[in-house]
């Protein structure tokens, strides 16, 4: 069985704990992780380990609205140099949470990113957390392909996302959703990607988020949609490969 991660932050991890992840990984058929940037800094490190692991590491570069105050004046131009450095790569992780203190400062950066995915055609990787009001004037301004990363909202939230063709991703975190089941039923299944968010978001606190618990976010998946846990993970894994427009 094929497994992708659609989403980590591999240079956040310890370089040795990081190295071992990959080679882990690639005995265990993890054919992709999306790996993401957060900040003009951060960039520089996804790409190294793009060049390191270029079978195995897809790279995605964006502004975190948690750095949204500390962008500098060239950020755009700098983002578009790594997109056309590389060109597999998705833009994000970007989009606005609502419990910082300057959400519409966020919506602006985030807006120019929507501007660029669309102006180079790729993937947007959003961040939205406190954020669904927000999101009234951008439902018809995001790019073709949009995922929102981590879901872990509300069951109404899913509508306006599939209604604009958005994928859902879920991390470890959705577990502890009080709304799981009815949150995981509620995706068509061709619109689920799964993500460890890794070094964050540990499915036990106080540990270390891997990719490898995903084949058990699958399992408790697939027992809350009542399907064949290797159907569901083939689907997948299909979903993340037509995300990153591989395959
Ligand atoms: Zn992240």
């Amino acid at each position: 069985m094929d497994f992708i991660d659609i989403h980590i932050h591999l240079q956040d991890y310890k370089t040795n704990f990081a190295t071992d992840i990959v080679k882990k990984a690639q005995t265990l058929n993890y054919k992709k992780m999306l790996c993401a940037g957060i900040s003009e800094k951060d960039w520089d490190k996804v790409a190294k380990w793009t060049d390191l692991y270029s079978d195995l590491i897809v790279p995605a570069f964006g502004v975190h609205p948690w750095q949204a105050t500390k962008v500098g004046d060239n950020w755009d131009n700098l983002l578009c140099s790594y997109l056309e450095k590389y060109p597999q790569a998705l833009i994000g992780e970007t989009g606005i949470d609502g419990l910082k203190e300057n959400p519409q400062q966020q919506k602006q950066l985030f807006i120019h990113h929507i501007d660029i995915a669309k102006k180079y055609n790729r993937p947007l990787i959003i961040h939205a957390v406190k954020a669904i009001s927000f999101f009234d004037s951008l439902w018809n301004k995001l790019p073709e392909k949009f995922m929102f990363h981590s879901f872990n909202g509300k069951v109404e939230h899913l509508k306006s996302i599939l209604s604009k063709n958005g994928y859902i991703s879920f991390s470890a975190s959705i577990l502890k959703n009080k709304d799981f089941e009815k949150i995981v039923q509620n995706v068509p299944v061709k619109k689920i990607l799964l993500e460890s968010d890794g070094p964050y978001q540990p499915f036990e606190k106080g540990t270390i988020s891997t990719p490898f618990f995903i084949p058990e976010l699958l399992k408790y998946i697939a027992k809350a949609r009542k399907c064949d846990y290797e159907e569901l993970a083939y689907q997948i894994y299909q979903n993340s490969l037509e995300f990153i427009n591989v395959g």
